[in-house]
Protein backbone atom coordinates (compact mmCIF):
# COMPACT_ATOMS: atom_id res chain seq x y z
CA UNK A 1 0.00 0.00 0.00
CA UNK A 2 1.36 3.43 -0.71
CA UNK A 3 1.49 5.88 1.80
CA UNK A 4 2.30 10.04 1.19
CA UNK A 5 3.22 11.90 4.12
CA UNK A 6 1.86 15.30 4.26
CA UNK A 7 4.68 17.15 5.78
CA UNK A 8 7.52 16.22 3.22
CA UNK A 9 5.61 14.40 0.06
CA UNK A 10 7.96 11.70 0.74
CA UNK A 11 6.01 8.61 -0.10
CA UNK A 12 7.00 5.02 0.23
CA UNK A 13 5.20 1.47 0.58
CA UNK A 14 4.00 -1.18 3.06
CA UNK A 15 4.51 -4.13 2.53
CA UNK A 16 1.36 -6.60 3.31
CA UNK A 17 2.88 -8.51 6.33
CA UNK A 18 3.25 -4.98 8.04
CA UNK A 19 -0.28 -3.77 7.50
CA UNK A 20 -1.52 -7.38 8.51
CA UNK A 21 0.06 -6.35 11.78
CA UNK A 22 -0.70 -2.59 11.40
CA UNK A 23 -4.54 -3.14 11.34
CA UNK A 24 -4.71 -6.18 14.06
CA UNK A 25 -2.80 -3.20 15.85
CA UNK A 26 -4.98 -0.72 15.36
CA UNK A 27 -8.45 -2.77 16.22
CA UNK A 28 -6.66 -4.43 19.13
CA UNK A 29 -6.15 -0.35 20.59
CA UNK A 30 -9.16 0.51 19.31
CA UNK A 31 -7.87 3.51 17.07
CA UNK A 32 -8.82 4.47 13.84
CA UNK A 33 -5.56 4.54 12.23
CA UNK A 34 -2.06 3.48 12.81
CA UNK A 35 1.17 5.69 13.49
CA UNK A 36 4.11 5.54 11.77
CA UNK A 37 6.96 7.56 11.27
CA UNK A 38 7.31 9.10 8.50
CA UNK A 39 11.46 7.75 6.46
CA UNK A 40 12.14 11.17 5.22
CA UNK A 41 11.09 13.88 8.10
CA UNK A 42 9.87 11.43 10.84
CA UNK A 43 6.85 12.84 11.75
CA UNK A 44 3.86 10.96 12.53
CA UNK A 45 2.26 9.66 9.47
CA UNK A 46 -1.81 8.35 10.21
CA UNK A 47 -2.82 5.82 8.10
CA UNK A 48 -6.78 4.43 8.37
CA UNK A 49 -7.41 1.84 9.38
CA UNK A 50 -10.69 1.68 6.62
CA UNK A 51 -7.44 2.17 4.35
CA UNK A 52 -4.83 -0.56 5.60
CA UNK A 53 -8.28 -3.18 5.46
CA UNK A 54 -8.81 -2.50 2.03
CA UNK A 55 -5.39 -3.86 1.19
CA UNK A 56 -5.73 -6.98 3.36
CA UNK A 57 -8.23 -10.00 3.24
CA UNK A 58 -10.20 -10.58 6.21
CA UNK A 59 -8.65 -14.07 5.81
CA UNK A 60 -5.24 -13.12 6.46
CA UNK A 61 -6.24 -10.51 9.32
CA UNK A 62 -8.28 -13.97 10.75
CA UNK A 63 -4.98 -16.30 10.54
CA UNK A 64 -2.64 -13.73 11.95
CA UNK A 65 -4.92 -12.82 14.26
CA UNK A 66 -5.33 -16.60 15.50
CA UNK A 67 -1.29 -16.97 15.19
CA UNK A 68 -0.83 -13.72 17.47
CA UNK A 69 -2.62 -15.31 19.69
CA UNK A 70 -1.38 -18.83 20.29
CA UNK A 71 1.52 -16.88 20.65
CA UNK A 72 0.88 -14.25 23.05
CA UNK A 73 -1.01 -17.21 25.33
CA UNK A 74 0.88 -19.28 27.94
CA UNK A 75 0.11 -23.23 27.47
CA UNK A 76 -3.11 -24.21 29.16
CA UNK A 77 -2.69 -26.45 32.06
CA UNK A 78 -4.99 -29.01 33.44
CA UNK A 79 -7.89 -28.42 31.30
CA UNK A 80 -8.47 -31.71 30.81
ZN1 LIG B 1 7.65 13.18 5.82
Amino acid sequence: MHVRCNYCRHSFNLGRDFLVGAVLEAQENRQKYHGLECPGCRKLIKVPLNQMKRFVSKEELEKAAAAAEEASEPAEVGEN
